[in-house]
């Protein structure tokens, strides 16, 4: 991008100089855990913002599991990547160059132009958001989707009361940890489950839930029954496989399971539960749900956990890989199984 001497937002000098930016593409399709070959990276320069334009350099971009669908081919509930083409994701970034009033010079702006270091765009399609409640990159976790996600599956989708059990599968990742804490705000009885001690310890020591168990250590079902003999009220369903077969047995009549992922299956498709008849003789309700179907629900979410955050009730725990070039080991650690991120994975590209 050349230097720009042209009047910007507020009257004020563009802060433009020639703009390299850097992007990661879709390489190929992958067939089972994707490899570091299924990304490719991309130099070029950025154009001008013109009229009603930004020019953003993002400080934070969000790797998330349901990336992986993305990566498929076929149909889906969102577009699909495509190959040669950027990946797309969720992002905090800077404005740096404004042709757009609304949107001066140093505004912080959410937008879905992650996998990326800088982009222009139009300004009507992105959020400012203030970082003066929180750190700019919980809106990528806590404060946003991730957090809209644990409390639409709880409260909305699984309809979990003040006092009932609820059991959370993946509960030291991003969304399971949110759930964990609005679960516990809620005098909730909370059984969580991960995949090291490391997570465990956090489960325990830092989120207070009332029992932790590693599901690749032991029988889950032997774990559920043991966390509560009377059974679970609600199943939050991160991983479908065993422990939503562990989860059908544990489930008290009337119990009801929030399907909000199965990243057990994501790679290599995972079998059914063998025990769904339990649903018939227990009246079970299973229900899946997209966040993106939820966001009027945002409000009263950070309603809650704006104040919470703030008076240190709630924990916005993130793990932080640093550069675009972290981008895609950080994006194939989420599907590992015991490895990878606590609370939410975060790539920080800028400060
Ligand atoms: P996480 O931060 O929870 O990261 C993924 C975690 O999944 C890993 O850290 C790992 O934790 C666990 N994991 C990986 N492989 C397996 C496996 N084979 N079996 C069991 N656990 C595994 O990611 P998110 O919080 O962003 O997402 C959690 C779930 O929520 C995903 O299923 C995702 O698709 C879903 N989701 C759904 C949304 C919706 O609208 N319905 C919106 C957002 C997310 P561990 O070490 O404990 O195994």
């Amino acid at each position: 991008m050349k230097e720009q001497g042209g009047q910007g937002a507020r009257g004020g000098m563009l802060s433009c100089m020639a703009t390299q930016s850097r992007e990661i593409r879709l390489a190929r399709r992958p067939q089972g855990e994707p490899g570091l070959d299924c990304f490719a990276f991309a130099e070029m320069d950025l154009p001008d913002p013109g009229p009603g334009e930004v020019l953003v350099r993002n400080l934070y971009m969000s790797v998330d599991p349901y990336m992986r669908g993305r990566m498929n081919e076929g149909k889906s509930y969102v577009p699909q990547f495509e190959i040669g083409k950027p990946l797309e994701g969720s992002a905090v970034g800077r404005v740096i160059a404004s042709q757009d009033e609304k949107l001066p010079v140093g505004t912080l702006v959410l937008s879905m132009y992650g996998w990326r270091e800088a982009y222009v765009a139009p300004g009507f399609g992105l959020r400012v958001i203030d970082s003066s409640l929180a750190p700019a990159s919980a809106y990528l976790g806590i404060l946003g989707v991730t957090g809209l996600t644990a409390w639409v599956g709880l409260f909305t989708i699984a309809k979990l009361k003040d006092g009932e059990t609820v059991f959370i599968s993946a509960g030291a990742g991003a969304v399971g940890s949110a759930a964990c804490q609005f679960a516990k705000m809620h005098r909730c009885r909370v059984i969580a489950s991960a995949g090291s001690e490391e997570k465990l310890a956090f489960l325990r020591n830092e989120l207070k839930v009332d029992y932790a168990f590693n599901y690749r250590d032991g029988d889950a079902r032997e774990h559920l029954a043991k966390a509560a003999p009377d059974g679970i009220h609600v199943y939050f369903d991160n991983t479908q496989g065993p422990q939503l077969e562990a989860a059908l047995y544990a489930l008290a009549p009337y119990g009801r399971v929030a399907m909000c992922g199965g990243i057990a299956g994501y790679n290599v498709p995972v079998p059914g539960p063998p025990n769904l008849i339990q649903m018939v003789g227990k009246r079970l309700r299973l229900e899946g749900f997209i966040v993106s179907d939820h966001f009027k629900e945002l409000p009263a979410m950070l309603a809650e956990a704006v104040p919470a955050l703030a008076a240190g009730k709630l924990v916005n725990r993130e793990t932080f890989v640093n550069g675009l070039d972290a981008a895609p080991g950080a994006f194939l650690d989420l599907l590992r199984s015991g490895a990878g991120n606590i609370g939410k994975m975060v790539v920080k590209l800028g400060d």
